[in-house]
């Protein structure tokens, strides 16, 4: 890969981050790092802290302790707009009031808004940046689709033209929470396997929760797991599977660990 941050330099490097909400620690100093081009994934049971880890890297919650370094700079303190103009991309629901508008112009609105144009001016400007919409399109699979309401695609293919719009500011981090929520195992793994492509081609580093462990495995290159907030075990799939700590959190009921990991995800 010909990514600068292919070296050993971490594209992420968040170290003894922490946040509590009144008493309770959401995340107690936690340390970890991501490099380009990784897949890591971040589990744990519901309560561990991961949407609150994810909301401190993206700025929209301030960390009451730490560090997070990307790509050079510190992110805790600053705005969630200057994380995302710096790099930091995340999926978002296409809102409801954009669901009448066609995949294209959602990807569209997407691309000015990284361009700092305002929404005021899209229906003047409902041609710009077409072609580069179709591309992002084209990436996810979704390019023969474009002239089709959002409010009319499957569900599965919403999540891809989600993916494209993240992709819009060409983030070198993007983070997803829950993404395959909701989602059928073979969407899923369509998903996760577009996701590995980007990873893969551009060189993309991607922090994601999942629920199901079938898809962890399956694509994951590292992960790390929480436990109240803790950091309790990291490393590879196969290493985490058979680590003390993740069993007990998991086999805690005595389900094995893929029934668990599953009651707990439909129970999200
Ligand atoms: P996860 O995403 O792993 O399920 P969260 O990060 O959402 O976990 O939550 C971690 C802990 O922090 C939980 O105990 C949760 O109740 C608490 N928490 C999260 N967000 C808030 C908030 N905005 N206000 C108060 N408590 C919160
Ligand atoms: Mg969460």
């Amino acid at each position: 890969m010909t990514s600068p941050n292919s070296s050993n330099v971490p594209l992420l490097k968040v170290e003894n981050l922490g946040k509590s909400f009144g008493g309770v620690k959401a995340v107690d100093g936690i340390s970890f790092e991501l490099h380009a081009g990784e897949l890591l994934a971040l589990i744990g049971p519901n309560g561990a802290g991961k949407s609150t880890t994810f909301n401190m890297v993206n700025g929209q919650l301030k960390a009451d302790q730490g560090s997070i370094l990307f790509d050079g700079h510190e992110l805790v303190g600053q705005k969630p707009r200057a994380i995302w103009r710096k790099g930091v991309g995340r999926t978002f629901q296409i809102a409801e009031t954009f669901a009448s508008l066609t995949v294209a112009e959602n990807v569209q609105m997407a691309l000015l808004s990284h361009d700092g144009k305002l929404f005021s001016m899209w229906r003047r400007a409902a041609e710009h940046k077409r072609e580069e919409a179709l591309a992002l399109l084209d990436q996810v699979g979704m390019k023969s689709q474009a002239d089709r309401p959002c409010s009319v695609l499957a569900y599965g293919d919403v999540k891809r033209v989600e993916l494209a719009i993240a992709m819009a500011n060409s983030p070198k981090l993007l983070l997803m929470d829950e993404p395959t929520a909701g989602m059928a195992p073979k969407e899923r793994n369509s998903l996760m396997a577009l996701t590995k492509d980007l990873v893969i081609q551009r060189g993309l580093a991607v922090l994601f929760t999942e629920h199901s462990m079938d898809v962890v495995f399956a694509y994951a290159d590292r992960m790390i797991v929480l436990a109240r907030g803790r950091l309790i075990a990291q490393g590879k799939p196969l290493e985490i599977r058979d680590h003390p700590k993740v069993q007990e959190v998991y086999f805690g009921s005595g389900k094995t660990f893929e029934k668990k990991a599953e009651a707990v995800g439909e129970a999200a």
